[in-house]
């Protein structure tokens, strides 16, 4: 296990840039994401970390060893990639134990680490097996064992559970998460999915064109988000933004919507926003803090009048979508509310939860 320190990386291909300066210090056993839609430089930057793709400028250290020229295979690391590149007319077990056979490892070391590996990862019984025998979990749990055997410094994986279906791909995330519950070793995961972030992260890197925007527990992020973009990134169904502004009156400070609606702002955000008075702001709010009425709500509702476009039952609850200045806005309500597709609805909206967002930098206030 090591610690990573990535200092002032960057990465140009020609005139584009596609890291632009990230910092990051990853503590020796963290299990780290790396997020952000397709472009944004996650991968690069694990191929960075990989060796695999020369850095332009920055410096990185795996351990205490600046690595910046140090060739892939003497980094120490394993990754484990989104195509699992097995070898078809080897079996598990020498798949597995391929790369140690090309590092000269005697033949009994290789097969204590080979069993060692498949006990953990569940394929014991299928070692004589090619891979044209294995189902797509099967597969990609090889690979993993072909960076276990190695017992790298870290693990690097690049979106691993891309190919996968959809049951399939939680079944692997819940596994890739054991797996490093029990070996604890420093892994760096890449991926545009941001509920495989959440579950499976320590801390996740929001990255968005070749900057990060914000690093943090899973649950740090949901709550506190930095930016719009965090904002609206992390979270299913996405955060609503409502175009507002806030005003003065003798109770507070009240957010007025562009259709009227006014919400008081709890009085402990008052210092908070009072400067952004006047300006154009969004309102931020997770489906989650609009629900329906309900006895014994608090001062820091407030309702929200609406009318309901799509009502989807999901069960447990009920996705009331709606519009507001043409943009589709989303409410997690009670499926005993019932609403009707057409109907006036009142939502309340929980406050204590709200974001204000300063439309000209993004940046919540
Ligand atoms: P992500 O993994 O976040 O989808 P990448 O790190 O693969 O994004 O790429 C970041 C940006 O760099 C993209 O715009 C991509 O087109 C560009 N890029 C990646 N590899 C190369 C390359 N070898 N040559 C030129 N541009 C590249």
């Amino acid at each position: 296990m090591a610690k990573v320190s990535i200092d002032k990386i960057v990465k140009h291909y020609g005139d584009y840039h596609a890291v632009r300066g990230v910092d990051l210090d990853i503590a020796d056993g963290e299990f780290i994401v790396l997020v952000g839609p397709s472009g944004c430089g996650k991968s690069t930057m694990l191929r960075m970390i990989a060796g695999l793709e020369d850095i332009t400028d920055g410096e990185m250290r795996i351990g205490d060893k600046l690595v910046n020229d140090v060739a892939p295979r003497d980094r120490d690391i394993a990754m484990v990639f989104q195509s699992y590149a097995l070898y078809p007319h080897m079996n598990v077990f020498e798949n597995m134990g391929f790369g140690l056979t090309l590092r000269k490892f005697a033949a009994s070391d290789i097969k204590q680490r080979v069993e060692d590996a498949a006990r953990i990862l569940g394929l014991s019984t299928l070692l004589d097996r090619k891979p044209k025998e294995l189902s797509g979990g099967q597969r990609q749990r090889v690979a993993m064992g072909r960076a276990i055997v190695r017992d790298p410094e870290v693990f690097l994986f690049d979106e691993p559970l891309s190919n996968l279906d959809a049951k399939l791909r939680v079944q692997m995330r819940t596994e890739i998460k054991k797996l490093h519950q029990k070996l604890g070793t420093t892994t760096i995961y890449v991926t545009h999915d941001q509920i495989e972030a959440m579950t499976l992260a320590d801390r996740v890197v929001v990255m968005n064109h070749g900057v990060i925007e914000q690093v943090g527990p899973p649950q740090e992020l949901y709550r506190s988000p930095a930016t719009r973009f965090v904002a609206s990134f992390i979270g299913s169904p996405s955060m609503n933004f409502i175009p507002c502004r806030l005003e003065g009156d003798a109770s507070g400070l009240v957010v007025v919507l562009d259709e009227g609606t006014r919400l008081p702002v709890p009085k402990e955000r008052s210092e908070r926003y009072a400067a952004h008075i006047g300006k154009a702001l969004e309102l931020g709010l997770r489906p989650e803090h609009l629900t329906e009425r309900k006895e014994g709500m608090s001062a820091e509702f407030a309702p929200l009048p609406i009318t309901v476009d799509v009502a989807e039952p999901m069960g447990v609850e009920t996705l009331v979508h709606f519009l507001m200045n043409d943009v589709m806005h989303c409410a997690r309500i009670d499926p005993s509310v019932d609403p009707q597709a057409g109907q006036p609805l009142e939502l309340m909206a929980n406050l204590r939860h709200m974001h204000l967002i300063d439309t000209e930098t993004g940046t919540v206030i």
